[in-house]
């Protein structure tokens, strides 16, 4: 017998309950823990975090064994620190990622999963240096311990960490890299043309190799619509795209990844969340 599954998916935070009606929401899918975003992830509009419920959320994640610190925000999509087209818009995406490790922190989140940008045309060189300058910008000047989780991305258009080279070179070039670690996730890492299916020790060993496993804390747990390398992202229900289940209960109960935080991000089927029964489902292991 392994260690319990730490697992849950994204679930919505709206008013009037808040980060409160999060919190239900992933009870009511059997879930011990979730991911949110601190307000709509297309924009920067975020409600002040004084009210956002924050303590009673945590009194009842208390009583209902959710430890905070394996809860996960995941940041606004319109921060692009990768971008060196225009520089507004540069200055704008390091102070929005500043005030989402601000918030992360206040709330008493441990992990903000963040996308690694786009590099708009102007090539991968020029993206890594400007990712590499805001994350030691950003985290030179802040005292939280809050974890900036680059994820793993399809590689779609310009985007940026569609491999571990890419997602360990940056690592390694940021100072305080003890900030940094990594959200892996199984949809887009397929997409970017990863063998999750055939050859999931492989896709460990290149990891470890090109970034070290102990960087590794959150994973998204998502099948795919598409084939290995279609550079995509879209995401599948659990059992129903490419990856299937038997790869994906394989990867979820990976011992290497026992004390990862899996999190589901897998559409709604006819406006209903799928979390409760894919999650049941994962949890099998035969
Ligand atoms: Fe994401
Ligand atoms: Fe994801
Ligand atoms: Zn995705």
């Amino acid at each position: 017998m392994g260690k319990e599954l730490i697992i849950g998916s994204h679930v919505s935070m709206s008013a009037p309950k808040m980060l409160e009606g999060s919190v239900l929401e992933a009870l009511s899918y059997g879930a011990n823990t979730f991911m949110f975003y601190t307000g709509a992830p297309q924009n920067s509009a975020r409600k002040p975090v004084s009210e956002l419920r924050v303590e009673e959320a945590k009194r009842l994640m208390k009583e209902n064994n959710i430890d905070i610190s394996n809860v996960v925000v995941h940041a606004p999509y319109i921060i692009n620190i990768a971008n060196a087209k225009d520089e507004g818009i540069y200055e704008l995406s390091k102070k929005l990622l500043k005030d989402e490790i601000n918030r992360t922190s206040y709330i008493g989140c441990k992990y903000l999963v963040l996308h690694p940008g786009s590099h708009l045309g102007l090539g991968k060189e020029v993206g890594l240096a400007r990712i590499i300058m805001a994350l030691n910008e950003v985290l030179d000047n802040d005292e939280s311990d809050v974890i900036v989780l680059l994820e793993t991305m399809a590689g779609k258009g310009n985007e940026m960490g569609s491999s571990f080279e890419e997602i360990g070179y940056i690592i390694n070039n940021v100072n305080k890299r003890e900030r940094l670690g990594v959200c892996f996730d199984t949809c887009h890492t397929h997409d970017a043309g990863y063998d999750l299916v055939d050859d999931f020790e492989g896709v460990l060993k290149e990891f470890d190799d090109n970034i070290g496993l102990k960087y590794l804390h959150v994973v998204h747990v998502n099948d795919s619509k598409n084939v290995r390398g279609a550079s995509k992202d879209r995401h599948e229900n659990i059992g129903k795209g490419y990856l299937g289940l038997d790869t994906l209960r394989k990867i979820v109960h990976h011992p290497l990844l026992e004390n990862t935080i899996k999190i589901l991000e897998t559409p709604y089927i006819n406006d209903k969340a799928p979390y409760k029964e894919e999650i049941a489902l994962l949890r099998e292991n035969n």
